[in-house]
């Protein structure tokens, strides 16, 4: 990998680390890790992308308590499975997208899985009514869940929850959650934001001179709400980092913003999101309504039509979409991204009925699911618009 980069003309040091920063001076001090030397480079423009670090467990671990595990690298996933040969009982603490797709790949390996999430459901930043069918694939494919509850105690093969309850484990996955690493930045004099990461322009500049950041350690501007966000996800940083290199190399390029747009697998179902959830919305001074609607992926007729359910978020008086989440064993992708780019594009529910969609029995009904959810927020909103005319027309004569 570090030879790809160089036959790109990268100069890319690996197992060296960065000590400081001096952005008076225009300096790094850095470590060479194997030669145990430290020395210092001059830059011209430095980026900022030291990623996140894993949220640490916080509870009492006693000597004999089953062993813990993060996964952060591949190296940490090598580890893991190597660790798990001889166990029969994880516990995954943190019911999130790591969480998730960890206790459906050890209850692929046929280990007993149990996941305890503190938040009243697991994928709290989806909107409950989603975050139900995902609880209830997870106990179809016998994973114990235990949400609404905190863990106090790694105690002698168990986990102690705050209630009490003794969870039998002979190994602990914590995935709860990550935090941007910022701490070479504010050392620095880097400015961080109300959300923790870096604060950055819409050119991924900082606010010290020829500092930019990139990546899960930098926020971004949310599409929808207009505020600032953490959005710790791949894409985000490759297209963060696309932006600050141009402009550091003499280009101009601003980053237009995120709609958080995310997809993961769980057992049989897709699950996806983009842009704001309901409370996301209300939280940031909208006034949403939300519909869950269920339509088949393909013509009902046609082998592997399976049902799809849409959570959609619009205004409740412009119809305009402010954010989707989708469940579903097929077209759950395509559905995520057709609201995504129609998000993007300022357009209400109605247009999502007008939209030219491909159309064959064995791909899609006649209306694609998408579609439908178009229709219900429509009609819904167009009763709200129609309402609020009648009150204000009551008042006027
Ligand atoms: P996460 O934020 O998705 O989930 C962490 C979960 O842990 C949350 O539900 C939180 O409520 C819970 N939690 C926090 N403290 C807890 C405690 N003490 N006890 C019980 N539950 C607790 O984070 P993650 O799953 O660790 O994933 C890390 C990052 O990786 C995320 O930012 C995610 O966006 C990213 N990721 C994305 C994808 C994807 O987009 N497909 C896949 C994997 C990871």
């Amino acid at each position: 990998m570090p030879e790809a980069f160089r036959a790109d003309g990268i100069d890319m040091r690996t197992r060296h680390r960065v000590e400081e920063i001096d952005a008076k001076r225009a300096l790094v001090t850095v470590t060479d890790l194997e030669a145990g030397r430290t020395y210092t480079e001059s830059y011209d423009q430095l980026l900022i992308a030291t990623g996140a670090r894993a949220s640490p467990l916080k509870a009492a671990v006693s000597p004999t308590a089953p062993p813990t595990v993060q996964l952060r690298t591949l190296a940490d996933a090598d580890c893991i499975a190597n660790m798990l040969i001889g166990v029969r009982k994880l516990v995954v603490l943190g019911g999130g997208y790591i969480g998730l797709e960890m206790a459906e790949t050890a209850r692929k390996l046929g280990l007993d899985v149990a996941v305890v999430e503190m938040a009243s459901h697991v994928i709290p930043t989806f909107d409950e009514a989603v975050s139900k069918l995902v609880e209830e694939e997870l106990r179809r494919n016998n994973v114990q869940l235990f949400t609404g509850s905190r863990v106090v105690e790694l105690d002698s093969g168990h986990v102690v929850l705050d209630n009490g309850e003794r969870i039998a484990a002979d190994m602990v996955l914590v995935a709860t959650g990550v935090r941007p690493s910022t701490t070479l930045a504010t050392a620095t004099g880097v400015k961080l934001g109300a959300t923790g990461a870096i604060a950055v322009s819409h050119r991924m500049s900082t606010n010290v001179k020829r500092i930019y950041a990139a990546g899960d350690c930098a926020e971004s501007r949310h599409v929808v709400s207009d505020r600032p966000v953490w959005m710790p996800l791949g894409d985000v940083a490759n297209r963060h980092g696309r932006v600050a290199g141009t402009n550091m190399a003499g280009g101009n390029a601003t980053f237009p913003g995120v709609l958080g747009t995310a997809i993961f697998r769980v057992f049989d179902l897709a699950v996806a999101r983009t842009g704001l959830s309901h409370a996301d919305a209300s939280a940031a001074g909208l006034f949403p309504v939300s519909e869950m609607i269920k339509a088949p992926s393909r013509a009902r007729y046609m082998s592997g039509s399976k049902t799809v359910h849409i959570h959609l978020t619009v205004d409740r008086l412009s119809g305009r979409l402010l954010g989707c989440q989708v469940v579903g064993a097929d077209a759950v992708d395509k559905t995520i991204d057709t609201v995504a780019a129609a998000i993007w594009g300022k357009l209400t529910a109605s247009d999502l009925l007008d939209l030219d969609l491909a159309y064959a029995p064995p791909f899609s009904p006649v209306f694609a699911p998408v579609q439908v959810a178009g229709e219900v927020l429509g009609k819904v909103t167009r009763t709200m618009r129609n309402e609020l005319a009648a009150t204000v027309m009551g008042y006027m004569f």
